[in-house]
């Protein structure tokens, strides 16, 4: 075995790996890391209590002198809990989570330290801004930014072996009050979706509901690798995916592996991430394995958007954490292994009211059907009217690799609704709601929905966006990628909507005419100019790229495509309108979007090149030189070497064909491509990526020709199927 080689010592570490598995029950253990309502709700005074509820449960500005004695109760709970330190946790435009720790302690008299935490240290921070991406919107002479406490989202302590850190979860703004982050605006749009619910469902005459708001469950889909692949793979290390590596013999054409037994070491892995998250109150339920080998699904039990979208950023952390314990690695990224089946996270959304109403239940009795159909054509209204919104908030260089590419969904936005559903609506349109394939209506105008598969298979997996049951499933989400935009792109539109359809119902109620007539008319005229976007077919089908096209559905296939849609005039008014977005701060997601895209591409290309000069071509001339020494000794001896020859030959042509396409990569890795974000990104959107492209497939022919142990990477083989 050659000297350089690692893989086999790798095969070797990971048959070394034990797993433990301890038992837990759930209900002891369930929050215990979270600073719940409960405990909230037993260490404060009746009167706090009383104005902190309000602002949690009805978004009431909190008063000063309350967060004074809420911060109090925090610290102790925390302390209790051997923490430390405390960190606003907040969800800059990164994607990511950020956080900086600062002790309790505060000098006192003696020279010793007391622990000591105030309202305004919980109310707000003041982390440098300067570090983080805001697109233009911080000048960089006012690099503040500042962190404000979100109290309808827990806080919650993060253990560490040498010490624990209390986290709350805030939001993060520019020093002029711009927001910087993720949860800001889902928090706006939420409030925008609160309006204009209660304002619909008091048109359609529902009183006592409480306030609206979006619920959220998102199933996240991970690869898990042992980490001594991961180590000796520099690409997984810095772009988080294979920039190279053959597919291998057994992909998942066996089928075999989706809902499968789960392996031992990655069984215990789960039960050990799953118990920290139940400790910190995400409430997970589901785990299973994937279609792709090595491929994993964890899905938690919805919650309010706000918190299911800080729980979602816990589970990546908590998995990535987790997998480290066990020898393993979590891959979150869209596509790590190109020819296997990439990750999403899809993310199923619903309106609930807080008097446990969801607002896309079909009912059992005419009036909640009547809401039902309201409420339901306005998220198809609004996909209709926004596919330019649903994609971009999708787009990154990692997603593109499953959207548009060989692999679903299709990039072009379109809803399923099922059959039964379609079956509803079209009679609608047609205005005859009168009977249904199943049941039937009853009465006149007044519909009775025939019982709706909740979990039947009238699954359709190949949809972006599918009704199933009561919520829709927005299934074209990454899995890496954060879901506070697509929840944020979700509230707004459908807020849109249903704005636009409550003006009207009331328009119709004005004219006098009974509330199924009302509701009757307005959906049928909806749907008909809108039921386009409908699609129950195979989206995977190059017939419905077609169809789609007659249908004039927007079809962009990358992220640089798709981002011109963002900043546009009408998305301007739309996120102004709701007040969930500035004109602003448009402009600078739409900025930092593109400029994630060309770092990404700019990093994928370097490291291309890198590895290919560094370890590919040095292991390929090693194997050439022992193959040029046994042409040559063969012929000496007068034997046939026409094997070797043969060998040498293809591994040579190969070597050319790989130092060719090296030559061109390195030319355009050197190429700037302009002075703006947006001329660099074309160019690696045009150039670098091909140039990528014709280096890994001269290195993956190459791998199936090089001696096993001159090749210098471990290899799909090895990733997917050693566990
Ligand atoms: P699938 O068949 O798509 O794999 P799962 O049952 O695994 O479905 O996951 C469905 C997800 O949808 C879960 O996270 C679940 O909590 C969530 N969900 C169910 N009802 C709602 C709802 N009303 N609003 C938001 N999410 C919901
Ligand atoms: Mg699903």
């Amino acid at each position: 075995m050659s000297k350089h080689y690692r893989r086999f010592s790798s095969i070797a570490a990971v048959r070394d790996v034990a797993a433990t598995v301890s038992p837990v029950d759930i209900p002891k253990i369930f929050g215990e890391n979270t600073l719940t309502l409960e405990t909230l709700k037993a260490r404060l005074p009746k009167a706090v209590w009383k104005e902190l509820k309000k602002t949690i449960t009805d978004h009431e500005p909190l008063n000063e002198d309350v967060a004074d004695v809420v911060a109090v109760v925090m610290k102790d709970w925390a302390l209790e809990k051997g923490a430390s330190h405390y960190t606003h946790w907040f969800q800059p435009l990164t994607g990511q989570t950020a956080e900086k720790h600062d002790s309790f302690i505060t000098p006192n008299q003696g020279g010793g330290v007391i622990a000591e935490f105030s309202g305004k240290e919980l109310i707000q921070g003041e982390p440098d801004a300067s570090s983080f991406p805001n697109g233009g919107l911080r000048a960089t002479f006012e690099a503040r930014g500042y962190t404000a406490w979100d109290p309808t989202s827990p806080a919650f302590i993060i253990e560490n072996p040498n010490g624990s850190t209390l986290c709350i979860p805030t939001a993060y703004a520019s020093w002029k009050g711009e927001a910087l982050d993720g949860k800001t605006p889902i928090l706006r749009s939420g409030d925008a979706l609160n309006r204009v619910a209660g304002r619909a469902l008091g048109l359609l005459g529902d009183s006592g509901y409480g306030r609206v708001y979006a619920t959220v469950g998102c199933e996240q889909e991970y690869f898990l690798i042992d980490q001594e692949f991961y180590y000796a793979r520099p690409d997984l290390i810095q772009t988080n995916r294979t920039l190279f590596g053959a597919k291998p013999p057994k992909g998942q054409e066996l089928e075999d592996h989706y809902f499968g037994s789960i392996p031992q070491r990655v069984l215990s892995f789960m039960m050990e991430a799953e118990r920290e998250l139940y400790r910190l109150g995400v409430p997970v339920k589901t785990r299973h394995n994937e279609v792709a080998p090595g491929q994993y699904e964890i899905a938690p039990i919805f919650e309010s958007a706000n918190v299911a979208a800080d729980h979602q950023q816990l589970t990546m952390t908590v998995l990535k954490n987790t997998a480290r314990k066990y020898g393993l690695v979590c891959l979150l990224h869209e596509k790590p292994f190109a020819g296997v089946n990439g990750s999403g996270k899809h993310t199923n959304w619903s309106m609930s009211t807080t008097s446990g109403l969801n607002l896309l239940e079909p009912g059992e009795d005419p009036h909640s059907n009547l809401r039902f159909l309201f409420f339901a054509t306005a998220v198809i209204k609004a996909v209709h009217d926004h596919q330019d919104l649903l994609r971009v908030c999708i787009a990154s260089a990692a997603n593109d690799h499953r959207l548009g590419a060989n692999e679903a969904p299709p990039a072009i936005i379109s809803v399923f609704t099922g059959e039964q559903l379609a079956d509803v609506f079209e009679q609608l349109i047609n205005g005859s709601a009168k009977s249904s394939k199943r049941g039937g209506f009853l009465g006149l105008g007044s519909p009775v929905l025939p019982n709706l598969p909740k979990h039947a298979g009238d699954r359709n997996r190949t949809s972006p966006f599918a009704f199933t049951g009561n919520k829709f499933e927005f299934r074209a989400v990454g899995s890496s990628q954060s879901v506070s935009f697509p929840i944020t792109v979700l509230n707004t539109i459908v807020a849109d909507a249903i704005s636009s359809m409550s003006d009207a119902l009331e328009a119709e109620r004005d004219k006098g005419v009974d509330l199924e007539t009302a509701v009757g008319t307005v959906v049928g005229r909806v749907l008909k100019s809108t039921y386009h976007i409908v699609f129950n077919g195979d989206g995977y089908s190059q017939s419905w790229q077609t169809e789609a096209a007659k249908r004039g559905l927007l079809n962009k296939k990358s992220t640089m495509e798709a981002l011109p849609l963002f900043a546009t005039t009408k998305n301007f008014e739309l996120f102004e309108r709701f007040k969930v977005l500035s004109h602003a701060e448009v402009e600078s997601r739409a900025e930092i979007l593109v400029e994630q895209y060309f770092k990404t591409i700019n990093i994928e290309g370097e490291t291309t090149e890198n590895m290919a000069r560094t370890m590919i071509v040095p292991g390929v001339v090693r194997y050439l030189n022992e193959l040029v020494a046994v042409v040559e000794r063969t012929k000496a001896l007068g034997l046939d070497s026409s094997g070797a020859l043969a060998t040498l030959t293809a591994v040579n042509d190969g070597l050319n064909d790989l130092t060719k396409a090296l030559a061109e990569l390195g030319k355009q890795n050197a190429e700037l491509g302009g002075d703006d974000i947006h001329s660099k990104a074309g160019h690696v959107y045009r150039n670098v990526i091909p140039a990528m492209g014709k280096v890994r497939a001269a290195a993956d022919q190459l791998e199936k020709l090089v001696a096993d142990d001159y090749w210098p990477l471990p290899t799909y083989r090895d990733m997917l199927f050693v566990r």
